[in-house]
């Protein structure tokens, strides 16, 4: 433990209004996690989001900040982020880092961290609702941006070999997009979900996992757990696809997977065909299309690859059809 800024008159160089502000943030217990390590001392606080700071500091001064709120993000503002924590140093000793152990406590954090997660998941949404929980449009972008911090952490816990950390907040992430009351209509749902499945796909390269996800998607899929949303997780065998093995896999899973809705059959024809066209058989694809070609969209893509080929005789003779 180390006192930073013993008598260290930082007031002066704040605006009065950010001062108290972050005064409040110190008071309110916001500090989240704060340590030292040589002259760098880093700390996590819960503003509007969680932000990191970073101040270089010697005995007696700040020689240098770094707040990641969008005010201080390009380093010219002091925020109240900032005072926040050299309140915390004036009154506070703080722990220093540990390097040798710096993976064992992230891992140990990940146990313990889900629940943090969730909390701070529906925090972040009750914040943007309002008082009959509906997220109005103009909050359409910061729950996807909410989303988006969900999938960086699901990245962390396959990164660090948290497999089943990862499936569990994959799993909690879609009923909690299936729940939002919201009104979607630039996409927010779609951009929601492709955000969770690309992290998904990500556990689909553990062989154990990639049968875990299969039967979860198989239950979603057959007992339309997720509602309109019970393809979702299919999606994710579709974005893990890197070759040809992996995309006769997923096409073998889409293909066993009935999913009855209309709309849906359409695009896992459509996901299917474009599978096959770009990593296994071109011909094969072309073939599935005419098998199809009842509907507008296979049509369509039909039509782009003969472009493709430049089979324009053959797409005058479907247009005309
Ligand atoms: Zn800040």
């Amino acid at each position: 433990m180390k006192k930073f800024l013993k008598n260290y008159d930082f007031e002066d160089y704040f605006d009065s209004l950010i001062l108290s502000r972050g005064k409040n943030y110190y008071k309110e217990n916001r500090i989240l996690d704060i340590w030292w390590q040589d002259d760098l001392v880093t700390a996590y606080i819960d503003g509007s989001e969680i932000y990191r700071i970073e101040l270089r500091v010697d005995d007696k001064k700040l020689n240098n900040f770094h707040c990641s709120c969008p005010y201080s993000e390009d380093g010219e503002y002091m925020c109240k982020h900032i005072a926040a924590v050299l309140y915390y140093l004036e009154e506070n000793e703080i722990p220093q880092l540990e390097i040798s152990n710096k993976k064992e406590i992230k891992q140990e954090k990940h146990k313990s961290e889900l629940s943090q997660i969730y909390d701070e998941m529906n925090y972040k949404l009750r914040k943007i609702s309002d008082r009959n929980g509906y997220v109005n449009y103009y909050n359409g972008r910061y729950y996807v941006n909410l989303i988006n911090n969900v999938s960086h952490y699901i990245d962390d816990f396959i990164e660090s070999e948290e497999y089943n950390s990862a499936f569990e907040l994959i799993k909690y992430t879609y009923k909690f997009i299936k729940n939002t009351f919201m009104d979607g209509s630039n996409g927010e749902f779609q951009e929601s979900l492709y955000l969770i499945n690309e992290s998904a796909s990500k556990l689909l390269y553990n062989d154990e996992y990639f049968d875990i996800f299969l039967d979860y998607t198989k239950n979603i899929a057959s007992n339309n757990i997720l509602d309109d949303f019970s393809d979702a997780p299919l999606h994710a065998f579709i974005l893990y696809v890197y070759d040809k093995d992996s995309a006769i896999k997923a096409v073998k899973i889409l293909d066993e997977i009935e999913l009855n809705t209309y709309g849906i059959f359409v695009n896992q024809t459509l996901d299917k065909i474009s599978l096959t066209y770009d990593f296994i058989n071109k011909d094969a694809a072309i073939k599935m299309c005419y098998e199809n070609i009842e509907h507008c969209d296979v049509k369509e893509l039909l039509i782009k690859y003969l472009k493709h080929d430049n089979k324009i005789d053959e797409v005058i003779r479907i247009l005309k059809e």
